[in-house]
């Protein structure tokens, strides 16, 4: 490639990123005059926002599930603190959202897991890896349910080779074990706190994604978390079922980040699960989606119970009767939850900033 065509895609790409008028400057770019030095802004470079400072939530993936959406990446959010972002679950999608964002993937320096779910995981091996190939030398801190450390030492393990090979050819110096650190919290009914730093403060409580007649026989919990910082409260209940634990966590929170299941799929899913337990199969897929995610009535109860400001859907699981698979009735979404919570109600979408 020659510097001028070198030249040119660069501008193109500050020009996209100067576009996206949904997102502000999360990261610092090059200015106008910079840019101007380098005969790079030939046409005017939109004027850039001031260096962020507050908090914002800024949804990464909104899709529900494990299967693969090219309209929404798996679920992913961040909470981005004075330019600090602190993810929260890290699905299949997250590393191009965090790109194209501008949270970035290399100053991501704290991540937390709502569960070990794939769609809510499968991102993380990848951040891990291409952070240290890309340079990152900070520590990195997981924070999750019991199993969350055990996957940071098998995340590690997924790019030995890579580490091999380019500790040998690259003359790499700083091992993937001093740098990535894994903690499993542990969850009950009772909140406890998961992180504290001069910008936020993290707790955690068990929420009901998993039946206990499951939790007797294994170790897995599912959790809901808070962040509190100087200036909002935002809560993300992961995937969950009714859950009085969360009822308490979110009490007034400003932002209450809830998981969604349409109401029709949510019938839809009793209906087959008593026909597969007629059949002799009383542990069929559909009691499990049914027994272990929230249908608008019940995000409603529980945001309305815990008295929040705004409720910002993510993880939807859209409905059956969907003309295509990947439509999701967002009006529907909104007008089930005002059935019975008076506040507001945001549909989210990737990207989205709040
Ligand atoms: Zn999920
Ligand atoms: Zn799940």
């Amino acid at each position: 490639m020659s510097l001028r065509q070198g030249r040119r895609e660069l501008l193109g790409a500050a020009l996209r990123l100067g576009g996206l008028a949904l997102l502000p400057a999360l990261v610092a770019r090059p200015s106008v005059a910079q840019l101007r030095a380098e005969g790079l802004a030939a046409v005017d470079v939109p004027p850039e926002p001031p260096p962020m400072k507050g908090t914002r939530l800024v949804l990464l993936g909104t899709r529900g599930g494990p299967g693969i959406d090219l309209a929404r990446a798996q679920t992913a959010s961040a909470v981005v603190v004075d330019g600090v972002p602190y993810l929260v679950d890290c699905g299949y999608g997250t590393l191009r959202r965090l790109v194209e964002s501008q949270v970035g993937y290399l100053r991501v320096g704290q991540v937390f897991f709502t569960h070990l779910h794939d769609d809510h995981t499968a991102d993380f091996p990848a951040l891990l890896s291409f952070q240290w190939t890309n340079g990152r030398a900070a520590r990195v801190d997981a924070f999750g349910p019991p199993g969350t450390a055990r996957m940071v030492e098998g995340s590690i393990l997924s790019f030995r080779g890579n580490v091999e090979i380019r500790t040998v050819d690259e003359g790499r110096t700083h091992k993937p074990e001093d740098l990535y650190h894994g903690h499993d919290v542990v969850v009950s009914d009772r909140i406890v706190q998961v992180h504290k730093d001069a910008r936020v403060t993290v707790t955690a409580v068990e929420n009901t994604h998993y039946p206990a007649r499951n939790t007797a026989r294994m170790a897995h919990r599912a959790l809901a978390l808070r962040f509190d910082t100087k200036d909002r409260s935002i809560v993300f209940t992961g995937d969950t079922a009714y859950s009085q634990n969360i009822v308490k966590l979110a009490r007034g929170a400003d932002y209450f980040v809830s998981e969604i299941m349409d109401e029709g799929l949510y019938q839809e899913m009793l209906r087959r699960a008593r026909i597969a337990s007629s059949e002799g199969n009383s542990e069929s897929v559909f009691r499990h989606i049914a027994e272990t995610h929230s249908p608008p009535a019940d995000v409603a109860r529980m945001a309305s119970e815990a008295g929040v400001r705004t409720v910002v859907l993510n993880h939807l699981l859209p409905g059956l009767s969907a003309p295509r698979a990947l439509d999701y009735a967002a009006s529907e979404f909104v007008e089930g939850v005002r059935k019975g919570f008076a506040g507001e109600v945001i549909v989210g979408q990737d990207l989205m900033v709040l």
